[in-house]
């Protein structure tokens, strides 16, 4: 993965209504012209037959795990920005936050591109770079810097994808509230399923994630 350009309005997922403005599933995929079969329900144990390769649009599938069907279901009625709307519950697996500090919080992606993928968000709802005070600046990256440290001790990643997808065209899904993805990344964790058979295998149960994340958080005093 090169960039951080995937648009994510561009990503059709079975069972999700079209409710893709969600910033839990804000992805920092390479931008591609991807829809997936939204006619499709792939089972767990089925294999998906991948369509041709001379396919001016590639279909793609993904494989669900059953625990994800709640996740896809739960906030198809959700309107306006979801991290505010997930500010305003209490910190748990349902929200997804497990930190919050004096002027960010970190967030789990809904739809995480790999196990531990999770997003430094800012309170305040704004879209601009330059509207972020130094002191909140300061803390977001305070955060990547923790954020990264625990991760590596939890999924002993090879690598991470740190960054802004400021705007629209530039891949955010929520472009309203800026938020900074944090993406662990292992050697050849995107260049198989992906680009030779269409789909994507989802990674670890979110809440055995948030489970693990949250305690190493705590447990990190640095
Ligand atoms: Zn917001």
């Amino acid at each position: 993965m090169e960039t951080f350009g995937q648009n994510p309005c561009k990503v059709r997922r079975p069972c999700e209504n079209n409710d893709l403005n969600r910033a839990t599933r804000a992805s920092p995929l390479p931008p591609v012209t991807t829809i997936c079969r939204p006619e499709t329900g792939i089972g767990f144990n089925q294999t998906p037959s991948p369509p041709p390769i001379s396919a001016k649009i590639v279909l793609m599938q993904h494989i669900y795990s059953t625990w994800r069907s709640e996740y896809i279901g739960r906030d198809k009625h959700n309107e306006g920005c979801a991290f505010c709307l997930a500010l305003k519950e209490q910190d748990s697996p349902e929200n997804l936050i497990f930190h919050r500090g004096e002027t960010c919080f970190i967030i789990l992606n809904l739809f995480p591109y790999t196990s531990g993928h999770l997003m430094v968000v800012p309170y305040t709802h704004t879209n601009q770079l330059s509207d972020l005070p130094a002191e909140t600046l300061n803390e977001m990256m305070q955060l990547v810097q923790k954020a990264v440290r625990v991760l590596e001790e939890v999924y002993h990643p090879q690598g991470f994808n740190v960054g802004l997808n400021l705007g629209s065209a530039a891949g955010a899904g929520i472009a309203a509230h800026m938020h900074m993805h944090v993406v662990p990344r292992w050697q050849g964790d995107a260049n198989f399923m992906s680009v030779i058979g269409q789909t994507r295998v989802m990674p670890e149960d979110l809440g055995l994630t948030y489970q693990r994340l949250s305690e190493a958080w705590q447990a990190d005093s640095n």
